[in-house]
C-alpha cells in the first residue's frame, strides 16, 4: 500500500504558508516566481518519457504534464506553473512531437501550480482549453477561488473555449478522453480517463484530478458547498479501479520508481490497478481529519 506521509499531502498544491514575506511582495517579480524558490522541483527538468501507449510525461520534477498522441492531433493535460511552459514545450519537442499539433489543453484544476502555464502554453500551440464550468471564473479570472484577492495564488488569466460536463467525451484525432467531475480541492476538479494499448492490451488510464484539502478552508469554507462536494467525490470514486494511475503531482503515483522499473525493461512498470484506491483512501482519511480540526477550532 502506498504511504503518503502528511506533510506532504499538506504540502502539495498550495502550501498553507505563503513563502511571499512584506518585502518580496514589495519587489516587481511575478508572483509565481516565487513558488519555484519555494518548491525547486517544480521547475526542474527530467527527461520527458512515454509513460504507456500514446501518453507520455512531459512535466517538470514536481509538476505533471501529460502529452496524449495521435497522428490527428494531441492533447496535453496541464502547464504546470507560468514559467514551466517553455520547458513543457522543449519536453514535447524533443520526443519528436510538434507543439502546435497540440488541438487541445486540458486542467485538472484551476490552481496556480497546474493552470499557470496554460496562457503561454495555447500561445505557443494555438490549442483550445476545455475545462469544467466550475473552474472557468479561476481559470479565466487568474485567480484561486476563495482567495481571490491574494496576488500570492495567482495565475495568469486564460480563456476557456469550451466546457465540459460530467461524463462528457473529448476527441482529437483518435483519442477519445472523458471528464469525471470530481470538486473538492477545487469546485471543478476535473479528472480524466481514457484507454492506453500496450503490447496489444487496453488499459484504463485515469488522469486523477487529486482530493487533498492543503491550502483550502473548510471551515468557515472555501468555495460554498466545499465538505459536501469533497465526500459526494470520495463516495464516487471509492470503487475506482484504474489499471494505470497519472496525478499532477508526480509523488502521489511513484513516478520515479515506476520509471527506473521501466528503464530496467518492465513496459508495464506504471499498471497498478491497486494504487488509486490506496491514494483515494489516504485522501479520505486527511479530509476528515481536517474538517475535524476545522469544526474544533
Ligand atoms: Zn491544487
Amino acid at each position: 500500500m502506498a504511504i503518503f506521509p502528511r506533510a506532504a499531502l499538506i504540502y502539495v498544491c498550495c502550501l498553507i504558508v505563503s513563502p511571499f514575506s512584506a518585502g518580496a511582495q514589495q519587489n516587481q517579480s511575478a508572483p509565481w516566481d516565487q513558488w519555484s524558490i519555494s518548491n525547486p522541483t517544480w521547475v526542474e527538468a527530467v527527461k520527458p518519457f512515454r509513460i504507456i501507449g500514446n501518453i507520455y510525461y512531459v512535466g517538470s520534477k514536481g509538476l505533471s504534464s501529460f502529452l496524449i498522441t495521435s497522428s490527428g492531433g494531441h492533447i496535453l493535460i496541464d502547464g504546470g506553473l507560468p514559467q514551466n511552459a517553455d520547458l513543457i514545450a522543449r519536453n514535447i519537442q524533443s520526443l519528436g512531437f510538434d507543439v502546435s499539433d497540440i488541438i487541445i489543453l486540458l486542467n485538472s484544476h484551476a490552481h496556480f501550480d497546474h493552470s499557470g502555464g496554460l496562457n503561454a502554453l495555447k500561445g505557443l500551440s494555438g490549442a483550445q482549453l476545455v475545462a469544467s464550468e466550475g473552474d472557468r471564473a479561476a481559470l479565466e479570472g487568474g485567480f484561486y477561488l476563495g482567495f481571490e484577492n491574494n496576488r500570492n495564488f495567482a495565475a495568469p488569466p486564460v480563456k476557456v473555449d469550451r466546457t465540459v460536463r460530467n461524463n462528457e467525451t473529448v476527441h482529437v484525432g483518435s483519442i477519445s478522453i472523458t471528464a469525471t467531475l470530481t470538486p473538492g480541492h477545487t469546485k471543478g476538479c476535473t479528472s480524466w480517463n481514457m484507454s492506453a494499448v500496450e503490447q496489444n492490451t487496453a488499459y484504463e488510464v485515469l488522469f486523477f484530478c487529486g482530493a487533498s484539502v492543503a491550502g483550502n478552508n473548510l471551515v468557515p469554507a472555501q468555495y460554498d458547498g466545499i465538505v459536501d462536494d469533497y465526500r459526494r467525490t470520495f463516495e464516487k470514486t471509492r470503487e475506482w479501479r484504474p489499471d494505470v494511475l497519472l496525478v499532477n503531482h508526480p509523488f502521489y503515483f511513484n513516478m520515479d520508481e515506476k520509471r527506473a522499473e521501466q528503464v530496467a525493461g518492465n513496459p508495464l512498470a506504471f499498471v497498478d490497478p491497486n494504487e488509486f484506491s490506496a491514494l483515494i483512501q489516504s485522501f479520505e482519511r486527511a479530509f476528515e481529519q481536517s474538517y475535524k480540526q476545522a469544526v474544533e477550532r
